[in-house]
């Protein structure tokens, strides 16, 4: 057997893989384990949207290669959804891109702009893939901590001056994942006086846009790059429309990156399901009213989930967005010993900061992806604790 590629070998171990190991062991000994790791709903996608696949299904043209940017209707069904939520217009044809879920896009963006010597800006703690993917095409993160006295947002101010000649791209994700955080509009403004000033493409993944609570709306970056010159952004269906398991989402932004980063997909993989792409023109173009009731599903498992926490002696800040809780790690113990502990001794199941990072080290997340009863089963164990 061959030696695997450097670059392979320059992928950090998967961190959660003792976890995994530490629920399969409570599994085996028969405890009922509460989940609250996985990011992925619960939730069922909408009847009409799984409605729209079964036709699509049955039309021998959706069974062929599709076309690798996309359909025409789902692009401008993708342009229409973003302008009436936005207001942003967006030229259907080379301002927007189908993706094989936003992971495709954002793992695919850092091989069409990073060299060997090339910087990436990375917020951490954050999506592991943003700075694996850098990683593999060559390129050289550089981490941008979020702190909880910034609002989990970088501050720019404090990167060296050659990094930020050396950047070619930057990542930010608002609502973010793993802090629930949100951008303000003189954060989006900053990032993009960033981008204009060292000529940076800003990557922003927006894949919670719509999961957002207490009459809080969250902004595209493209309302602050209105010329769309600075700026790419991954749109999803899958948190959205509780779609992850679909593989569908979309790009906006700077027509270069877009032709950039579709230029290199046509020669990795051939476009989303036809049948899919028709389902997700139903999603965007439908109702909206399923969003709104995931919201409030979401919303009010929210609300039990901070008292339950806090009720249990634990240090945290309810989000404004994202299905999320950033939770204080009791003293006395690392992220992943607590997350480990939790499991051993109560069965809940949480996910360790340090997995996202180390600036993630003294918190844990909570998912909400998981029915009331459930979260108020965990609130009860961990009360027990005595923390
Ligand atoms: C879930 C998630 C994604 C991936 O979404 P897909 O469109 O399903 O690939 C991207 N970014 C963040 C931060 C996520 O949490």
């Amino acid at each position: 057997m061959p030696k695997p590629a450097p670059r392979v070998e320059k992928v950090p171990p998967y961190l959660f893989a003792r976890i995994d190991k530490k629920k399969a062991e409570a599994r085996a000994r028969g405890i009922d384990l509460v989940d609250l790791g996985v990011g992925d709903p619960d939730i069922p996608t909408p009847p009409h949207i799984v409605k729209a696949m079964q036709e699509a299904l049955k039309n021998p043209k959706n069974h062929r290669y599709p076309d690798y940017e996309g359909t025409p209707a789902l692009r401008r069904a993708a342009a229409e959804w973003f302008f009436k939520r936005y207001g942003v217009q967006l030229d259907p044809d080379r301002e927007v891109l189908i993706l094989i879920g936003s992971k495709e896009g954002i793992a695919h963006l850092p091989w069409a702009y990073l060299g060997e010597g090339d910087t990436a800006l990375i917020p951490s703690p954050g999506y592991p893939v943003y700075k694996v993917m850098s990683l593999l095409a060559g390129g050289t993160p550089y981490i941008m901590p979020l702190r909880e006295e910034n609002e989990f947002r970088p501050v720019f101010d404090d990167i060296p001056e050659e990094m930020k000649k050396k950047a070619k791209i930057c990542f930010l994700n608002y609502p973010n994942n793993p802090t629930g955080a949100y951008g303000d509009d003189a954060f989006y403004e900053k990032a993009i006086d960033l981008a204009r000033k060292y000529d940076i493409l800003i990557c922003h993944d927006a894949a919670y846009s719509e999961l957002t609570y207490d009459g809080y709306t969250a902004k595209s970056i493209l309302e602050f790059d209105r010329e769309k010159r600075y700026s790419i952004e991954f749109l999803s269906l899958s948190k959205t429309y509780c779609m992850t398991g679909w593989r569908v989402a979309f790009a906006v932004g700077s027509a270069a990156a877009i032709e950039n980063l579709g230029k290199l997909k046509t020669n990795i993989d051939s476009g989303v399901f036809l049948a899919i792409q028709e389902a997700a023109v139903t999603a965007l173009s439908g109702s909206q009213d399923c969003v709104r009731e995931v919201k409030e599903i979401f919303q009010r498992r929210r609300d039990l989930a901070v008292d339950g926490l806090a009720s249990a002696g634990i240090r945290v800040r309810k989000p404004r967005a994202t299905f999320y809780i950033w939770a204080h790690v009791p003293q006395g113990y690392t992220s992943a010993a607590f997350a480990e502990m939790l499991i051993e001794k109560t069965g809940v199941v949480v996910t360790p900061g340090s997995g996202f990072g180390e600036e993630g080290e003294g918190y844990f997340r909570v998912s909400i992806t998981a029915p009331e009863e459930r979260i108020l089963e965990a609130a009860a164990r961990l009360r027990k604790l005595g923390l």
